[in-house]
């Protein structure tokens, strides 16, 4: 695909953009120095936001379903996934919850996004 907008990319930050196309976005930004780049300088834009979210991590607040559910269904914006992965990685408890999930995942991955097709966006 061709470089995406610089508001394309801001939605894909934002988890704004419907998933099929935030993982075709996902691939090309992984492979595209560029696009790898304005993503690094536009999330610059978001730390008031993120820093917040981040703290929260850093003070071991623990993940809740509701997002390990989101982390699993890519609904999250960037940064806020990349952040609870990362506690993820600290966090033996919620480590534990992401596998659980992960194994009834694939089912529940395809009913929602049977239903997404069906729903407007
Ligand atoms: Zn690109
Ligand atoms: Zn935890």
């Amino acid at each position: 695909m061709d470089c995406p907008q610089e508001e394309d990319l801001v939605d894909y930050m934002y988890g704004h953009i419907h998933e099929d196309i935030r993982r075709i976005m996902g691939a090309h930004i992984r492979n595209c120095k560029p696009c790898g780049n304005k993503i690094f300088e536009l999330q610059k834009t978001k730390v008031p936001i993120d820093g917040l979210f981040l703290s929260n991590i850093e003070r071991g607040s623990c993940i809740t379903d509701k997002q390990l559910e989101d982390i699993m269904c890519g609904t999250l914006a960037f940064l806020e996934r990349e952040a609870l992965i990362a506690h993820t990685h600290i966090c033996k408890d919620c480590r534990q919850s992401l596998c659980t999930l992960n194994a009834t995942f694939d089912k529940y991955v395809l009913a929602l996004e049977k239903s997404q097709k069906d729903g407007s966006v």
